[in-house]
């Protein structure tokens, strides 16, 4: 048997005419940049995630360097964030100009630990990134306290979290800014780069959208120099025939999930994951921890199951990160952790066959 990752292919057969049909419209409008078909997408977005305004944009990481600009971090600001996400997170804070503070992780969540953002913060702290990682959410409400408390503002990394909720509220919608991601792999993909911010604040959207287009006020007037980080009129139309299938594909995602629970909870190597009272986790990523990782990754790819590692490396211990004068034992949960982990192939259309294969292969590889 072969079971990738991620199966992108089969979910497009799925929605094939959808597809064909949604780009031809583009091509015959010849809307290819930002346009009807990137607002209709805007609009859904705003509408299905309960919030005043969308702004579509290039990509999840232009998605969290525009929040962050718009809300004007500079130099010498200090943001705050987890050590454990993908490089973009960081990669946004250091684009303004302003230092990333990293924290470690909570060991049961993975999400930021909160007691640690809370003792990080100086009188440069002017920001908190939570990242909803692998699709499980950060406890927001004590998140948003904290930030209150120590008047921070706080911009949201959803990248890998559409639709997770916590305390019966989407993530995206407690922060100043929620920032999604639609690559092509993430629970909500485009065929291509693509990426959106979401706020309730009308300043900042005017803002934000300016700023994505050049600083243009109107056609060849400019207010400012900005940046190109628009939206291609093609995602656009490619996010919205997809909208309609992601609540269904979430409730797939967190099926698979519970069958993996099932059949994983009684073997005493593996912990699998945790989803907390409060949270709606949607599993971007099925994430369990072994004591022998290279090798049971090693078994497990040797049977054509192509496991990942979310992530090998902390952004802590990153050779590009070495300025920051991190070093090893810095983030101890964090580090024991990227040495632990397996993501297993999660994706709405896997079968029931494949996940029997997948965890029989593992109980063999792990004892
Ligand atoms: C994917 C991802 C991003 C970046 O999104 P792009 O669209 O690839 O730029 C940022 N943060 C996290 C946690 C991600 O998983």
């Amino acid at each position: 048997m072969k079971i990738p990752l991620v199966d992108l292919v089969k979910q497009y057969q799925n929605i094939k005419p959808e597809i064909m049909e949604a780009l031809s419209r583009v091509l015959d409008d010849a809307a290819f940049i930002q346009g009807k078909y990137v607002q209709d997408f805007e609009n859904a977005f705003s509408s299905m995630l309960n919030t005043e305004n969308t702004i579509g944009c290039s990509s999840g990481t232009s998605a969290l360097f525009l929040s962050l600009k718009a809300l004007g971090i500079q130099p010498g600001d200090e943001v705050i964030t987890s050590t454990l996400t993908f490089i973009a997170t960081v990669e946004a804070i250091v684009e303004t100009g302003a230092t990333p503070v990293l924290v470690d992780i909570d060991p049961v969540s993975y999400n930021l630990d909160l007691d640690q953002v809370e003792s990080s913060i100086t009188s440069k702290t002017k920001a908190i990134i939570p990242v909803h990682i692998y699709g499980n959410p950060v406890n927001m409400d004590r998140l948003m306290s904290i930030a209150r408390k120590n008047n921070l503002q706080v911009v949201e990394d959803c990248a890998q979290a559409h639709m997770a909720k916590y305390n019966n509220k989407f993530v995206g919608t407690f922060g100043d800014t929620g920032c999604f991601s639609f690559y092509p792999g993430k629970n909500l993909g485009a065929y291509g780069d693509a990426g959106a911010v979401i706020t309730s604040n009308g300043n900042l959207t005017g803002v934000i959208r300016k700023m994505l287009n050049h600083g243009r006020a109107e056609k060849y007037l400019h207010d400012t120099l900005a940046y190109n980080h628009r939206m291609d009129g093609i995602q656009g139309a490619v996010l919205s025939v997809k909208m309609k299938y992601i609540q269904q594909w979430t409730e797939q995602r967190r099926a698979v999930a519970a069958q993996y629970n099932s059949i994983l909870k009684d073997i005493e190597k593996v912990i699998i994951p945790q989803e907390g009272p409060l949270a709606k986790h949607v599993y971007h990523l099925y994430v369990i921890q072994v004591d022998n990782r290279d090798k049971v990754l090693k078994t497990l790819n040797q049977a054509g199951i192509e496991a990942g590692i979310h992530y090998p490396v902390p952004i802590h211990l990153q050779p590009a990160m070495q300025v920051g004068g991190y070093q090893p034992g810095d983030f101890p949960v964090a580090e024991k952790i990227c040495s632990r982990v397996i993501s297993l192939p999660m994706f709405p259309e896997i079968k029931e066959v494949e996940i029997s294969y997948i965890t029989d292969i593992l109980k063999k590889a792990v004892n």
